[in-house]
C-alpha cells in the first residue's frame, strides 16, 4: 500500500474536500488555506514533482482544471495564482505533484 498522502486521496482511501474530479485529475481544498480560495489539483497517478511531468496532455489537463476551478469558485475575473512548488528551494512538502490555485484576496508578489 502506498505511503503517499495524495495517492491515498486519489484512491479514495482518504477523503479530502473535493471540488472537481475526473478520470485523470482530482482537486480538493487545501487543509491549511493561504487564501480564501486555496485548492490543490493533482494527477491521480503518482508523479513526484514537475521534473517528472513528461506527459504534456496531463500538464494541460492540470492547468485547464485550475481555470475551471477558478471559474467555479468565482475568482476568474478578479484573478488568482497557480503554483507548482518543486523540491526544497521551491518549498515542496508533499512529494506528489500538485498545482496550487490561490485567490479571493490580493496576493503579494514576489513571493518570499
Ligand atoms: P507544497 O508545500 O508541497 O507545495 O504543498 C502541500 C500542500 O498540501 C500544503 O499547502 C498543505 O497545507 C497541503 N496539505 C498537506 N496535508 C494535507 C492534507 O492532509 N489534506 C489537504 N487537503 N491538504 C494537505
Ligand atoms: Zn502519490
Amino acid at each position: 500500500m502506498t505511503e503517499c498522502l495524495f495517492c491515498k486521496m486519489a484512491a479514495g482511501d482518504i477523503k479530502p474536500d473535493v471540488v472537481y474530479e475526473d478520470d485523470t485529475v482530482l482537486a480538493f481544498r487545501d487543509i491549511s488555506p493561504q487564501a480564501p480560495v486555496h485548492v490543490l489539483v493533482i494527477p491521480k497517478r503518482h508523479i513526484a514533482n514537475l521534473n517528472d511531468l513528461d506527459d504534456t496532455e496531463l500538464a494541460g489537463q492540470l492547468l485547464r482544471t485550475a481555470a475551471i476551478i477558478a471559474k467555479q469558485e468565482g475568482i476568474s475575473e478578479q484573478g488568482y495564482r497557480t503554483v507548482f512548488n518543486c523540491n526544497q528551494h521551491g518549498g515542496q512538502t508533499v512529494h506528489h505533484l500538485h498545482l496550487h490555485v490561490l485567490g479571493g484576496r490580493q496576493l503579494a508578489w514576489p513571493p518570499g
